[in-house]
């Protein structure tokens, strides 16, 4: 299949490497740096990367840029073919994918919303979860390529429906690593040695994903980004404004943001979130802090 593959960052570029693995002709596009991918082809422009594909992929930081990069001056929807297919997994509102999704079906363009999960290690190793919304044909039609880098898809429902759902379970992942984190700096505050108490985790039922996941770079306090913290910070406002709007409340989630500003105050975006860890280890008078 011809894709253009629009961002190439943490999920971006290794997502991309499995699909020119895979044998497809693929057109790479990034905004500013890291633009070269072996066995891609380096377009000029979202535009110049859309131009004769069957699929263009996004996989950008956030609902604005998705927004330039598919209808901004060089914007790939100038150059959809129609009956092409626009997925998108980056993480962004599911009511303006609903805005995106409408404005290329006017074209006769599919969009299929693909957020993922799996975060930098499953995109390398092609272990991503895609969470799917969209319409039956061109999800199926997707199938090579959602197995050329993942394990599994779910598909949730309509348009939309992909997003509303990753917002949902990445609502868990902050309020289970907040309750890690917190867990964390008590008992080290209370003399238990830290590998002891992942231990404990690991043997038992609070053991999760999250924690297997984070627990080896949390003992070795790396805090280099899998997930940027900007990025799940993102999402905790995307998850506080779909609240807003459908009249839901989530007192958890609001206290959790309360912890990711500070962070953000403390300069730590562009670290992994589980560095909100050090936040409360600041408090608690820990040592250990982000360099
Ligand atoms: P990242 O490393 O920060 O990469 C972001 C990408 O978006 C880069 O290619 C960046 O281009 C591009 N970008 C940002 N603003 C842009 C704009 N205004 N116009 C055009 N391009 C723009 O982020 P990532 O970790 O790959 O995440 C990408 C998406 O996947 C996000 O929505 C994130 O929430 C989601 N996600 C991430 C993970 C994870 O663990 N990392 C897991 C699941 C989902 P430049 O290189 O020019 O900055």
């Amino acid at each position: 299949m011809r894709i253009a593959f629009l961002g190439l960052g943490i999920m971006g570029r290794p997502m991309a490497s499995r699909l020119v693995a895979a044998g497809h002709e693929v057109s790479v596009w990034n905004r500013t740096a890291r633009q070269h991918l072996d066995g891609a082809t380096t377009a000029v422009s979202p535009a110049d990367a859309a131009k004769e594909a069957d699929v263009v992929w996004t996989c950008v930081a956030d609902t604005a840029a998705v927004e330039r990069v598919m209808f901004g001056d060089d914007g790939a929807e100038q150059s959809l073919r129609e009956s092409a297919i626009v997925v998108d997994s980056s993480t962004i509102s599911p009511s303006a994918t609903v805005r995106f999704a409408e404005r290329v079906n006017a074209r006769g363009v599919h969009w299929v919303d693909a957020p993922v999960t799996g975060s930098k290690i499953g995109a390398e190793n092609g272990q991503l979860i895609f969470i799917v919304g969209g319409a039956n044909e061109p999800v199926e039609y997707l199938d090579p390529l959602f197995k050329a880098m993942g394990k599994q898809v779910i598909h949730i429902g309509g348009t939309g429906k992909g997003q509303a759902a990753k917002l949902g379970m990445n609502l868990m992942i902050a309020l289970i690593y907040e309750g890690f984190a917190e867990a964390f700096t008590l008992v080290q505050k209370l003399g238990v040695e830290p590998h002891k108490f992942i231990e404990l985790i690991q043997a038992s039922m609070v053991r999760s994903g999250v924690t297997d996941y984070k627990a080896p770079f949390v003992l070795r306090r790396d805090y280099s980004p899998n997930f940027p913290l900007r990025l799940m910070h993102k999402d905790i406002h995307l998850m506080l404004e779909m609240a807003k709007e459908n009249r839901v409340k989530l007192p958890a989630l609001e206290t959790v943001d309360e912890i990711y500003e500070l962070s953000s105050e403390e300069g730590w975006d562009d670290l992994d979130y589980a560095a909100t860890l050090a936040l409360l280890g600041k408090w608690a008078g820990l040592s250990g802090q982000p360099k």
